[in-house]
């Protein structure tokens, strides 16, 4: 868009300058996106600063994130073992892991009136409620700006502003991450999972089993249901993956594990995986 002058007549047509008619408008709008962005950078540590609070929820969550494959004891190692492992597990914990109350704590924080919370970050919480892990593709990456991505699984869009995913992700790769709205845009909310393109189709027929698994209890279930109840599978994919090379083979064989486990589990999968996972 080219730039209007301040003394410029007006685009929409009132006959006014620019600055006596729609700048101020678009300037109040730019300070708002302002006060939102920096909202979301002092709202997400908080959240997780809330979750890591939960001691009671945490033991059984962890549980499920991690399929079993960690203890407790190893949270402090998970940044190296998992990439950002430890944040990953926690925001998760916060927007996805349903507590005893039959709400997130996402959900929880969005209703209470905190006063640990600004306005903003009050309105930003409550747009956060619904929020869940998921899985994007990246379509477009605009350098330290920003990227365009979209659902894996529905195709819906969104322009995510963010400075440092943009400039490693790759157009076609696929981010794990928790898309959090703020004003206009879109953020990534705390750590999110990068994976290589080679995982797309992988990811999808990972998922498909689970879904295809889930529907024998539910048939009615579609991914809105599936993300919605088990978003930690999500987590289990990426875990399985290597981190040095893209090994075709390894995506293969965890589509065939993936099959057989859920054949196995039958009806009873899901929550508490981790015993039946024993060999
Ligand atoms: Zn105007």
């Amino acid at each position: 868009m080219p730039k209007i002058g301040r003394n410029d007549p007006c685009p929409c047509g009132s006959g006014k300058k620019y600055k006596h008619c729609h700048l101020p408008i678009e300037e109040a709008k730019q300070a708002e996106q302002l006060h939102l962005r920096r909202a979301v950078d002092t709202l997400i540590p908080k959240i997780i600063t809330a979750a890591q609070e939960q001691t009671d929820a945490i033991p059984a969550a962890y549980d499920r994130f991690w399929d079993g494959k960690y203890t407790l004891e190893q949270m402090s190692e998970l940044d190296d073992l998992e990439g950002r492992g430890a944040e990953r597990f926690l925001v998760w914990f916060a927007f996805d892991y349903v507590l005893e109350d039959g709400s997130t704590l996402a959900e929880r924080l969005a209703g209470a009136s905190d006063s640990d919370f600004s306005t903003e970050e009050q309105q930003l919480l409550r747009s956060w409620a619904p929020v869940r892990l998921r899985p994007y593709v990246a379509n477009t990456v605009q350098k330290g700006q920003g990227m365009t991505v979209s659902d894996l699984m529905d195709g819906s869009r969104y322009e995510i502003v963010d400075h440092a995913a943009s400039r490693r992700v790759l157009v076609d790769e696929v981010l794990v991450a928790h898309l959090v709205p703020a004003g206009e845009a879109f953020f990534i909310g705390g750590a999110a999972a990068h994976l290589t393109e080679d995982t797309r189709s992988k990811m999808r027929e990972f998922l498909s089993l689970h879904l295809e698994a889930m529907q024998r209890d539910d048939p009615a279930a579609g991914w809105p249901e599936l993300l919605h109840t088990r978003s930690e599978v999500l987590n289990h994919f990426v875990m399985q993956l290597p981190v040095e090379e893209p090994n075709p083979s390894l995506l293969e064989s965890i589509i065939t594990q993936t099959r057989a486990s859920l054949m196995l589990a039958g009806e009873s999968l899901g929550l508490g995986k981790r015993d039946d996972a024993a060999e």
